[in-house]
């Protein structure tokens, strides 16, 4: 053994102190920290010919890179949908990194079972039946490609062929349908060799995201009998939309399509009495995402997929070999996923189901739905801005009241930035630039709220 690498495997305890020492003094400054850091990286050092030793890595690390580290983590960052890491969930993930297992099969752990329970769990949480299968996979855009993975199996076995060994040239063009797709089920139509221009968008409700189901059943259709995906959103980047399930899956029983769900945050409101009727339904879904490092508040990189026809999602991804064995009844999860090798990353989920239960994510939930009214309200109370769109669940769209410019928009949000206070994402809604504030930290607080509103202010006062 290399002599340093001997050395850190004697002081492996100090080592970790010291690793610990430096997490828990960030994690007391999380909410203070400048939200985002936009200055420029230190220039690339070189590849160490002889290593430091772990302890003067780390001492280089929190010198050099530590600081341009976001406030990511914290309680007023609210670009895109960011969630945190509750307590729980970050101690999970320390252990997922020091048992380090091969989630890749049964053969050696309990890791499996493991993860079978977690997502057995978030089935119940997101009101799923026992029909869905799923995995854990590391993001909603993974999500959604397996989904439509899965997908165009079906639609191979609707017209006897597989894809999965034939190709996809096997089923000619492929029929998408959807409303407000997100820009990822694009990327995975490009994956999956069916083609982003595949997508067909389908007429929204009057000035909604979500889509009009009378005009859905027009494309499906029209369609005359051919089978086709269609893509329902539960929850919609810009104004958390939700297209109605209920009215889809009952176009179930006139015509013949897949019916992909992407609820990769707006699953969420299943947990709350409140909101769940936002995604009634959804367990009539074929295929169901949903994120998993956003409102469940579980580090990256983590979501689950979830199918009823686990027989197809096999045929997709199974990946069998004499050493590895092939596909069981109960098939293992590296015949399910894009990825062989995988990290135990239920572990995190696990720590904070258990830690905190189906009523402590509830309660994350519904606060930081009730944060995101409550900007919503000072906004429109705000003299110079307006909403762009009610308030239905976490996230705020908002613009200047007067000229809304992407260049006046573009101020704003730099001015916002600027004051390190929070940090909001662009967007264009209905055609007009705007700001969207993305509440899904389990630790935000009114007291974030005022200050965040006291940021926009201030920067509407300056831009
Ligand atoms: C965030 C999001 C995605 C993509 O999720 P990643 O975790 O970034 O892969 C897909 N769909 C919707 C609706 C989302 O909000």
């Amino acid at each position: 053994m290399h002599p340093t690498l001997a050395e850190d495997l004697a002081r492996l305890p100090e080592l970790l102190q010291s690793a610990r020492d430096l997490a828990a003094r960030e994690l007391a400054g999380m909410a203070e920290r400048p939200v985002v850091c936009l200055d420029h990286a230190p220039d690339r050092a070189a590849l160490p010919p002889e290593g430091v030793g772990a302890e003067a890595a780390l001492a280089r690390f929190t010198e050099r890179w530590a600081p341009g580290m976001s406030g990511s983590a914290g309680p007023r960052y609210l670009g895109f949908v960011t969630g945190g890491a509750t307590p729980a969930a970050l101690a999970g993930d320390w252990l997922t990194t020091t048992y380090d297992q091969n989630v890749i099969n049964a053969a050696d752990s309990w890791a499996t079972a493991l993860e079978r329970e977690t997502v057995s769990w978030l089935r119940e949480l997101f009101g799923l039946s026992g029909a869905h299968s799923g995995a854990f996979v590391t993001g909603a855009t993974a999500s959604n490609m397996v989904g439509l993975a899965v997908a165009r199996e079906w639609l191979g076995e609707r017209s006897g062929v597989s894809v999965a060994r034939d190709g996809v040239a096997a089923l000619g063009p492929v029929e998408v349908l959807s409303g407000s797709a997100h820009s990822t089920v694009l990327k995975a139509l490009s994956v999956l060799g069916i083609g982003r221009d595949r997508l067909r968008r389908v007429p929204l409700l009057p000035g909604r995201e979500a889509v009009d189901a009378g005009r859905l059943a027009d494309a499906l259709e029209a369609l005359e009998g051919r089978p086709a995906i269609v893509v329902a959103n539960a929850g919609t980047v810009n104004t958390v939309d939700f297209d109605d399930l209920g009215a889809i899956a009952a176009l179930k029983d006139r015509y013949d399509f897949w019916l992909h769900v992407d609820a990769a945050f707006g699953g969420f409101a299943a947990l709350s009495p409140a909101y769940a009727h936002l995604v009634d339904g959804l367990d009539a879904a074929d295929s169901v995402c949903v994120d998993l490092h956003k409102w469940l508040d579980v580090p990256y990189d983590a979501a689950v997929q979830f199918t009823r026809r686990q027989d197809l999602q096999v045929k997709v991804f199974h990946n069998a070999s004499p050493y590895i064995g092939l596909p069981t009844k109960d098939p293992d999860f590296l015949h399910l996923t894009p990825e062989s090798s995988r990290r135990l990353r239920a572990l995190p989920a696990w720590f904070s189901l258990m830690a905190y239960g189906r009523e402590g994510h509830r309660e994350i939930v519904e606060r930081t739905v009730a944060l995101a009214r409550r900007l919503g309200e000072r906004i429109e109370q705000t003299p110079g801005l307006r909403l762009l769109a009610p308030v239905r669940l976490n996230v705020v769209c908002f613009t200047l009241a007067d000229e809304p410019t992407q260049e006046r928009v573009d101020a704003l949000a730099h001015a916002v930035t600027e004051s390190g206070e929070t940090f909001l994402t662009p967007t264009v809604y209905g055609g007009t630039p705007g700001l969207r504030a993305a509440f899904s930290n389990w630790r935000t607080s009114e007291v974030d709220v005022d200050r965040i509103l006291g940021a926009i202010r201030r920067a509407l006062a300056e831009a």
